[in-house]
């Protein structure tokens, strides 16, 4: 089962209902913005969670996503994983 049908069957999960926390932004137009550093804080925060979430980072780190917080990692965290 691929993990597209994986989160779909898992109905609505943690990062649908923040998806701005979960990748990163300049915030160049948005005085109100918060920094990346605490948006994947947050992020992170909402992953735990997730009934997923494991799949989510799995899914990651085989597809070497670059961006973004998945499955409670960070872009830095999963490459330490992926050189683990
Ligand atoms: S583990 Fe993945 S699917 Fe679950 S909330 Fe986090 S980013 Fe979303």
């Amino acid at each position: 089962m691929s993990f597209t049908h994986i989160m779909a069957d898992a109905g609505e999960l943690p990062c649908q209902s923040a998806p701005q926390l979960f990748f990163e932004s300049d915030g160049k137009d948005d005085p109100d913005a918060i920094s990346t550093a605490a948006r994947f804080k947050m992020a992170k925060a909402l992953c735990n969670d997730c009934p997923v979430r494991m799949q989510c980072l799995s899914y990651a780190i085989q597809n070497n996503i670059q961006h973004g917080v998945w499955g409670q990692t960070t872009p830095l965290e999963r490459e330490y994983i992926r050189k683990a």
